[in-house]
């Protein structure tokens, strides 16, 4: 039985058409108006929609329910219950409450809470967020929920994005209403993630233990070959890969998710897939059953999916896209320049709101994107430099300069531009989207953050842009929320004009993989964080802390547990990648080495034995050589794991992520360049696990 995309398509979604089928009328309308809305859910209409889900879920093949929610390992968790209670005579019905679909209290002891549940209470409550979908996967109804301590603090990254939503919503609908567009009743935040990933051989990955362990290879020598044919990028797929492809397709559309864009990468194994973008929370948790379904997918086709940021050296890593609009009620992108003055104003009153979010908060946009994973590509000429920065192209760049200079902008057709009198060129992407070394475009009518980690949640990032744009807006807001009808164009231009001279250092067209920005950033006092320690305590400064408190995304204990997490993740992960890189070398590359001197040293003995007199002068070369590199790779063993204990004994956590950071990944770089040399030297074979060019071109 074949079904057609648009019969697969949601098939497995409690959507907005099943519930108009399951729903009687009453309880569909008041489902609506919570979910669109906001308001609060009655416990009898919650009783009613749990029944509909569960006949619906039953109906298609269902036994269990879950909680689906995001703490912050960053991964997803999930506690399956069946639906099954037990009648008289011994028999069972399916059940499922209202009480169930609101509330769960999973044990929440071991996900990690930076200290905050010490304070509270083991329990955790997992609250049902009727605006994301519920779901099927494997035989079990999902649930999407925000996980959240007895006393309420956030668990997890769901809950401060819809903070974040709410927040903008607020702010940027009051702007709209004092520019005098006050039909607008709502404004959501829309993204689009880009998902970069790696598919390699199962086989393959099953004998490293640095791939299984920590996600990336921490050995391995250059192949003959990389990426620098170029051939990979948009070329043909591989009948497995597209096989692989054909079904993440399929199973992501009959989970109502959008994928729209697939292709091959710039790196050998390497590809990408891209949905069509949606409300922010509803994208956030797409992008998180996106990554799972890869990965669990990928078994089936003899695969693994890396999503790692960094899988292999001298080879791109991965990386996400976030593509971030605002879009109203009314069904207006606010980041589309539009055809009239009147949408120009309120264009560049939000272009602007984002500009001034950005320069004010590069901090934390560049927080929000650390992780250990993605320092190795920040800054390495594969993905945007860690200074973070806006890409506006020439024509929006030039529209802005005249707004400063009160001169007029001569576009394309020579129109004179005068703000609320002339109407701006439309923008279309081609113009603007050149630049790939940005890490924050405007492409059109949307911009891309493109300095993402392809493992990362997208919530993060996504919380820090909303929370600072409505910042930038609830300032906008003031200076012109008593502003008299007849004074506003004027106003608006001071304001934008004075929001230009202030946050435009932030904006560069340029190439941004060059020396010259970087030197060129320093002058104009962008942030330059190299490195996720480097970065972290950003997030507790009290500029960052107010911002958080004030809009309500975060309390002070909140960002306090959210920094120690991130701390200790960066800590652990660098720990696991230095004991990891020790087993190998120790038990399978050192042994791998002898073996080699080994023959070497019989080949020669076995000469001596024939001949006295024989030459043995390449023979002796080589064990020179192995043995050199031996002793060498023994030393940096050594200072690797001295190292690795000194750290274990810090107790100042931000100490010992610098020193991880500095030392640590110092000394595996040093062990890692010893052995990679070497490993030319040991024959194929040898090595009990697959080299770089066994894994790279063999799909
Ligand atoms: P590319 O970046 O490769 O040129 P597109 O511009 O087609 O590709 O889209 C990239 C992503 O941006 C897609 O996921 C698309 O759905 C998303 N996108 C388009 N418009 C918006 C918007 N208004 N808000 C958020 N994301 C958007
Ligand atoms: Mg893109």
């Amino acid at each position: 039985m074949s079904m057609t995309v648009p019969e697969m398509y949601g098939s497995l979604v409690f959507n907005d058409k099943v519930m108009r089928d399951k729903l009687p009328k009453d309880i569909y309308k008041a489902l609506r108006k919570t979910i669109d809305k906001n308001s609060h859910l009655e416990l009898d209409v919650a009783n009613a929609v749990a029944v509909a889900m569960k006949e619906w879920a039953v109906e298609n093949g269902a036994t269990h329910f879950t909680h689906w929610f995001q703490p912050m390992t960053g991964f997803t968790a999930e506690k399956h219950d069946s639906f099954i209670s037990p009648v008289d005579g011994g028999e069972v019905i399916m059940e499922f409450s209202g009480k169930e679909l609101v509330k769960g209290e999973p044990d929440a002891s071991s996900f990690p809470s930076g200290g905050l549940r010490a304070t509270f209470e083991a329990r955790g409550y997992t609250a049902w967020d009727p605006t994301s979908p519920a779901f099927i996967k494997d035989g079990t109804l999902y649930i999407p929920t925000a996980f959240c301590s007895y006393s309420g603090e956030a668990l997890d990254k769901k809950t401060p994005l819809l903070r974040s939503m709410e927040a903008l919503n607020r702010e940027a609908t009051k702007v709209l209403h004092v520019l005098g567009n006050t039909e607008v009743g709502s404004v959501t935040t829309t993204v689009g993630p880009e998902q970069e990933y790696f598919l390699i051989d199962k086989e393959a990955f099953a004998k490293r233990k640095d791939l299984i362990f920590t996600g990336r290879t921490l050995l391995g020598a250059k192949p003959p070959k990389g990426q620098e044919m170029e051939d990979h990028y948009f070329g043909t797929l591989k009948p497995r890969v597209a096989a692989y492809m054909h079904d993440l397709d399929e199973e992501l559309w009959k989970l109502g998710i959008p994928a729209k864009t697939k292709h091959n990468e710039v790196a050998p194994c390497q590809h990408e897939l891209a949905p069509i973008f949606d409300t922010t929370n509803v994208a956030v948790d797409h992008n998180q059953l996106t990554m799972d379904v890869m990965r669990k997918l990928a078994d089936k086709h003899g695969f693994v999916c890396l999503l790692h940021e960094k899988p292999f050296e001298g080879i791109n890593g991965s990386g996400k896209h976030n593509n971030w609009s605002m879009t109203t009620d009314t069904g207006v992108n606010l980041l589309d320049p539009g055809k009239t003055p009147a949408e120009n104003i309120q264009f560049l009153v939000f272009l602007m709101a984002v500009v001034t979010a950005v320069d004010n908060y590069a901090d934390l946009m560049r927080l929000s994107v650390a992780s250990a994973g993605n320092d190795h590509r920040l800054g390495a000429n594969e993905a945007p430099p860690a200074i973070i920065s806006i890409f506006l192209g020439d024509e929006l760049t030039a529209v802005l300069d005249s707004i400063e200079n009160d001169t007029f902008f001569g576009n394309r057709q020579k129109v004179a531009m005068e703000i609320g009198a002339t109407v701006l060129p439309h923008f279309y992407k081609d113009t603007t989207d050149r630049n790939r070394t940005s890490p924050f475009a405007f492409t059109g009518n949307k911009f891309e953050f493109r300095s993402l980690g392809s493992s990362l949640s997208v919530s993060g990032p996504n919380v820090v842009l909303n929370t600072a744009v409505a910042e930038a807006l609830s300032e906008f807001y003031e200076v012109l929320k008593d502003v008299p009808a007849e004074k506003m164009d004027e106003t608006v231009h001071g304001l934008l004009k004075e929001a230009i001279k202030k946050h435009k250092r932030v904006i560069f067209n340029g190439n941004g993989y060059t020396d010259e920005w970087i030197a060129e950033a320093e002058k104009r006092g962008l942030y330059n964080y190299k490195s996720t320690p480097d970065v972290l305590p950003v997030f507790v400064e009290d500029k960052n802390v107010q911002l958080f408190t004030k809009h309500h995304i975060f309390t002070e204990s909140e960002i306090k547990s959210r920094y120690e997490i991130l701390l200790e993740n960066y800590s652990k992960t660098i720990h696991i990648e230095a004991k990891t890189m020790l087993d190998m070398v120790n038990h399978q590359f050192m042994p791998a080495l002898l073996e080699t001197l080994d023959k070497a040293l019989t080949v020669a003995a076995k000469k001596k034995k024939v001949c006295e007199s024989i030459s043995c002068k390449t023979e002796t070369a080589i064990i020179e050589k192995l043995s050199a590199s031996y002793d060498a790779i023994y030393d940096a063993v050594q200072a690797l794991a001295e190292d690795t204990e000194k750290v274990e004994s810090m107790s100042d956590e931000l100490a010992a992520a610098k020193f991880y950071q500095a030392t640590i990944l110092e000394d595996m770089s040093k062990l890692r360049a010893l052995a990679d040399a070497a490993e030319e030297m040991i024959p194929d074979g040898v090595l009990p696990y697959p080299s770089y060019a066994d894994i790279l071109f063999y799909v």
